[in-house]
């Protein structure tokens, strides 16, 4: 009998004959071993059809969850299905922090990994480069751990559960830190001629806009004495990044200085997420070079895109060589939808915006909705049919992407 499992925004209903929930690595690769088609499923946070399987979804929340830190090489080995939000308290005690998360911490940090889940700062990298091992159950059951310096390591942490079910990955930490978080209103669009200076204004900076007003989540180690920064003015109390939401889910603001798991993401880890609740999203990610002229085109078709929209959000990533990553090889711009739920309003005017990024080589963020594919790397499509020679861990999408 199938199940009906969907994913977060319900948009997605998953084709699994069966969901699996072992408890044991030893359960888990004699459950791969025997599978013809398998699947891992994270905390089901993608919009899109990245996790289905019509054969059996695995789903690691009954594995064993211990957490390893280990303070003299500043690591931790986390199991895969272990959220962010769990694991941040356990670093931070531990006198660490990652350095960076993503807008809600309620991802798996597989299922984040495996689709390139990024924050915002200039300096900062998306989480999966924060990677630094990973031990996964391939086809035929057995092991492997692939590390930095690997050949194959930079196609395996950004690999859409294509070559097999991650078990536990090994992160780099960094000492632990405090964020002030600010929210200032009002920035002009002619200040995108200080587009640089303005992302480069804290650890991590987010515009949240409709594409005519334009909020700033600026993320800052050190105080913010600019009264008119940007000629905008501060938020007189907590704002949500939807304007009309109340801002109760929210991470501290106001300049109050706290842990940096509880600055970081805008979301809290104790409260529900979004507030809109009935939202799809899409994120384009071009070369930072081109972000100003990509934002500007934007701006300009800001009446067409408004109607399907909530907001958008505006984040730059730092560049990484894993192959799969939407910030491969270049330092980038996220220009990110949160639409409405309504997938036939939505389409036609996603399509549009991709046609008007494609002169900027846009590409898509993995876990949201997007219609043009961009080419696969040669050298993941060799990585995939050496380490899966039978597909059991294709899907529909992975079957686009690799080209069969
Ligand atoms: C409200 C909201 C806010 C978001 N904010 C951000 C944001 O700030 N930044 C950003 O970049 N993205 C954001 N996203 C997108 C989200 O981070 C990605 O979709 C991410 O992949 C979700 O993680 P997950 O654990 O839910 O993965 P899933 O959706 O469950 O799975 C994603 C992929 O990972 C694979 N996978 C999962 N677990 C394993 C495993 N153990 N082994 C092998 N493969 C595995 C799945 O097969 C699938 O291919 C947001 C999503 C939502 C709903």
């Amino acid at each position: 009998m199938a199940v009906m499992l969907t994913n977060w925004a319900g948009n997605t209903a998953f084709r699994a004959q069966t969901v699996h929930h072992p408890s044991s690595l030893d359960e888990l690769q004699r459950l791969v071993a025997a599978g013809s088609r398998v699947r891992a499923l994270g905390s089901g946070h993608s919009f899109n059809d990245v996790a289905d399987t019509t054969g059996d979804l695995v789903v690691l929340d009954r594995m064993p969850d211990a957490v390893e830190i280990d303070s003299a090489a500043a690591k931790v080995r986390v199991p895969a299905r272990m959220t962010y939000a769990r694991l941040a308290p356990l670093v931070h005690q531990a006198g660490f922090a990652l350095a960076n998360m993503a807008s809600l911490p309620h991802i798996s940090v597989a299922g984040s990994v495996a689709t390139g889940t990024h924050g915002s700062g200039d300096a900062v990298p998306s989480l999966a480069a924060a990677v630094s091992s990973l031990d996964l159950v391939t086809a035929d059951g057995s092991m492997l751990t692939l590390s930095r310096g690997d050949a194959d390591f930079p196609g395996a942490v950004v690999a859409l559960g294509a070559l097999g079910v991650v078990t536990s990955l090994t992160l780099d930490l960094v000492p632990a830190f405090e964020v002030r978080q600010y929210v200032r209103e009002g920035l002009s669009v002619d200040a995108l001629a200080d587009f640089d200076e303005i992302m480069a204004g804290g650890y991590s900076v987010s515009l949240f806009t409709d594409w005519r007003d334009t909020r700033v989540w600026l993320k800052r180690t050190e105080e913010l004495t600019s009264p008119d920064w940007y000629g905008t003015t501060p938020a007189d109390g907590p704002r949500h990044p939807l304007p009309d939401m109340p801002a109760e889910s929210c991470t501290v603001q106001l300049g109050v200085p706290g842990p940096w798991y509880e600055r970081l993401p805008h979301f809290r880890h104790d409260a529900e997420p979004s507030g809109a609740g009935d939202e799809l999203q899409s994120e384009l990610i071009v070369p930072r070079e081109h972000a100003v002229k990509a934002l500007r085109e934007l701006y300009a078709i800001g009446d067409r895109i408004r109607p399907v929209l909530h907001i958008s959000e505006v984040r730059s990533i730092a560049a990484d060589d894993l192959w799969l990553s939407p910030f491969h090889g270049r330092d980038s711009v996220g220009i990110h939808f949160t639409w409405v739920r309504d997938v036939a309003g939505v389409l036609p005017v996603l399509e549009l915006v991709e046609e008007t990024l494609a002169p900027f080589e846009p590409r898509p963020h993995w876990g949201k909705l997007f219609t043009r594919w961009p080419a696969c790397p040669d050298r993941f499509r060799s990585l995939a049919r050496r380490l899966d020679p039978q597909g059991k861990f294709a899907n529909d999408f992975t079957r686009i992407l690799l080209g069969e």
